[in-house]
């Protein structure tokens, strides 16, 4: 049978173990510690589950598919754990927000999914607000999990183009947790003057990057990128928002950090990215 482990007991780690154990036993959550998470629906607080997670030291099989979902500033810390859950056989998902990370992972099957799912950790309690989704590079391996998949809540796309999912997220992301990480406000912040103005300049210079990296995007991916601003409810924040509340390291590294990184390859003028990249960077707490 199909071993699974999923690393990181947080909003998209315990979703994706919570959609795959309605249907498998064979599914694993591991985190820093043995406990158990409380889960609930957005739309149903009163229907909590409960879920288990076994500290990674303490699992001790290898397994076939390791999906880790850890904030970027946490995966070089989770890296070096892994070497008894992995065998030359086993597929590694990585199902996180960014682009650059897949290379400090060093084994042949490695694979990056696009994230949609949504939802908040909060100590042992994790909401699910909306969507199951990865969205992955077509392949026998990842055709895998697939088929695994079939007839649960976790939904796998599998697609020929990832490398244009990967950066279209990536956009999605670099504008309104910019704006939001910089302004320490909701979403409702982009109706302040001009906010929208500078969002759309960002995702512009974001859209010249891609190009500049041969990434071929929807001539009206910024229109539809800011429409799905619209669509936010104004309170909500982002995640970038919420580790800069709680002074926590960031992802800057993997989103404006790496396109940033592009921009200085391709000796491209990004303004606007520049600054905003400097002002967050300024903000990360001291290691
Ligand atoms: P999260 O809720 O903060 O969960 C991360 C989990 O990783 C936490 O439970 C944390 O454990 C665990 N972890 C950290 N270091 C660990 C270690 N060394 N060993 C084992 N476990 C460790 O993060 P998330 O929201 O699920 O995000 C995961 C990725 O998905 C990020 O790249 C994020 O940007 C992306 N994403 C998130 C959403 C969303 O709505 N949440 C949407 C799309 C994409 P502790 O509980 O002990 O701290």
């Amino acid at each position: 049978m199909t071993q699974i482990a999923i690393i990181g007991p947080g909003a998209v780690g315990s979703t994706i173990a919570k959609d795959l154990q309605e249907k498998y036993n064979n599914v694993h959550l591991l985190g820093r510690s043995n406990k158990q998470l409380n889960y609930h629906s957005y739309e149903t607080p009163d229907q909590t589950s409960t879920l288990q997670v076994t500290a990674i030291n303490d699992f001790s099989k290898v397994v076939d598919i390791l999906i880790i979902a850890v904030k970027i500033p946490q995966l070089q810390n989770v890296l070096s754990q892994i070497n008894h859950l992995i065998g030359s056989h086993t597929t590694i998902i990585l199902a996180q927000n960014g682009y650059g990370q897949l290379g400090h992972i060093k084994h042949p099957n490695v694979y990056q999914a696009v994230v949609y799912i949504s939802g908040q950790k909060q100590e042992n309690h994790i909401t699910h607000f909306q969507d199951h989704t990865l969205i992955m590079d077509n392949n026998s391996r990842t055709q895998q999990l697939f088929e695994i998949a079939q007839n649960t809540k976790l939904s796998i796309e599998l697609t020929d183009q990832i490398e244009e999912k990967i950066w279209y997220k990536l956009l999605v992301n670099s504008g309104i947790n910019t704006i939001t990480a910089l302004t320490q406000q909701p979403v409702k912040v982009m109706e302040k003057p001009n906010m929208k103005q500078l969002c759309n300049q960002l995702l512009n210079e974001g859209i010249s990057i891609a190009k500049a990296e041969g990434i071929v995007l929807e001539p009206s991916t910024v229109s539809d990128i800011m429409d799905i601003y619209e669509s936010y409810p104004p309170e909500m924040g982002t995640s970038m928002y919420y580790d800069m509340l709680a002074q926590r390291p960031t992802e800057i590294d993997g989103i404006q950090g790496f396109l940033y990184q592009c921009a200085r390859k391709h000796q491209l003028h990004t303004p606007i990215l520049d600054t905003v990249y400097t002002l967050l960077l300024a903000q990360q707490p001291e290691e």
